[in-house]
């Protein structure tokens, strides 16, 4: 069952049981706000359900409320910060601003964040940058249980780490490439689940390395207390790429890689390894412009394939979804909203 709560009525929940669970009013603003965009983007995976995992992991003392980041180094356009296991949402859009700064005076930036907690949708930090007209891409990687098996391999080795890719176009929405290199985010599994749904095949497999279509062999222990994993994307490609977010992610920002095994602990701790550019600064202002939009406009040309209602840009069904649940309301379903009333219930917050 599903329930379809407003934007709003989801941000106050969600603010309110973060101000009890230790962050000042403007944090709980910020993280509360970036959850429910990420579920009215058609997100959910990265939506209000997660607000749980951050209680047990404010409770538990792998998220520090209120926490600001470090400048490690200043070398101008090369910026080393640590998020110091602050919410990802808050010490992101700092190490954005401070990254945009930098990219907006000298033409471009490279800034490693260590030890973010959970960022949330990369997109987000994409999407600040291209409203400046810049330029960003984003190579991610995530300490929790490592839940994606490498191509070729029998169990999970490595988190879903995310990459992302914003470019602005003159005059048009921007460019807005933003995915898990795992078939599917972690998260999506954890929705489904409770929503009691199997998932497509070959997305999966079992504890025993068995092709499986339950997602609840990520989500809850297996026998013996085993979790299966996802499969990543594009076979060795996004495997690939997904080894480049950890080397990235997690080796050069200093955030650290996985290499242990599966523990119980809740945090979830994001390296993000970013590169801004600013296509004003590169001396192809005019060629950028009028080559992206002539392709852009190519591909739109594409006759619909067949089953397809067309082409579409990468951003556009994020846009869409927020034109749509805006107006109908965001779908809850009955046990991710009982998860986050227990959660509230282990801060003192009474949520309805
Ligand atoms: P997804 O599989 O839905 O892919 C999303 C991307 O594909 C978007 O850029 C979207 O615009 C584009 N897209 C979708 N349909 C399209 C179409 N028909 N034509 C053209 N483009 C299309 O996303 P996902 O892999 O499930 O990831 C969801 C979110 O999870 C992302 O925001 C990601 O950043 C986030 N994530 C975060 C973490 C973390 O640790 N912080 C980890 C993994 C994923």
């Amino acid at each position: 069952m599903t329930k379809k709560y407003s934007a709003a009525q989801l941000r106050a929940t969600v603010a309110a049981v973060l101000a009890k669970a230790g962050s000042s009013p403007a944090e709980s603003r910020t993280v509360a706000d970036n959850l429910v965009l990420a579920n009215l983007s058609g997100h959910d995976s990265h939506g209000v359900g997660m607000l749980p995992r951050y209680v047990d992991a404010v409770l538990e003392g792998g998220l520090t409320p209120n926490a600001s980041i470090e400048v490690k180094l200043d070398g101008g356009c090369l910026l080393a910060l640590d998020g110091r296991r602050g919410y990802g949402q808050v010490v992101g859009e700092q190490a954005m601003a401070l990254a945009m700064t930098r990219a907006q005076e000298a033409g471009s930036c490279v800034m490693a964040l260590a030890n973010a907690h959970h960022l949330g949708r990369i997109g987000h930090f994409a999407e600040m940058a291209v409203e400046r007209g810049l330029v960003s891409i984003h190579f991610v990687n995530v300490q929790s249980r490592p839940v994606v098996a490498p191509f070729g391999g029998g169990d999970g080795r490595y988190g879903t780490n995310p990459f992302c890719v914003g470019i602005p176009l003159p005059g048009q929405p921007p460019f807005l490439l933003d995915f898990a290199t795992s078939r599917v985010a972690q998260g999506k599994m954890r929705v489904a689940h409770n929503e009691g749904r199997q998932v497509e095949p070959g997305y999966l497999i079992d504890e025993k390395g068995q092709p499986t279509t339950n997602p609840g062999v990520v989500v809850v222990p297996q026998p013996g207390g085993m979790f299966g994993a996802l499969l990543a994307f594009g076979e060795h490609k996004g495997y690939g790429m997904a080894v480049a977010c950890e080397l990235l992610g997690g080796a050069l920002t200093g955030s650290g890689t996985w290499h242990r095994p599966a523990d119980d602990k809740r945090a979830v701790i994001n390296g993000m390894f970013t590169i801004l550019v600013d296509p004003r600064k590169l001396g192809t202002q005019d060629s950028f412009a009028s080559e992206a939009l002539a392709f852009v406009e190519w591909l739109r040309q594409s006759p619909p394939g067949a089953g397809s209602e067309g082409v579409m840009l990468a951003g556009e069904p994020e846009r869409k979804a927020r034109r749509q649940r805006e107006i109908e309301g965001i779908a809850i379903d009955d046990q991710t909203w009982s998860e986050i009333v227990t959660a509230g219930a282990r801060v003192g917050a009474e949520v309805d």
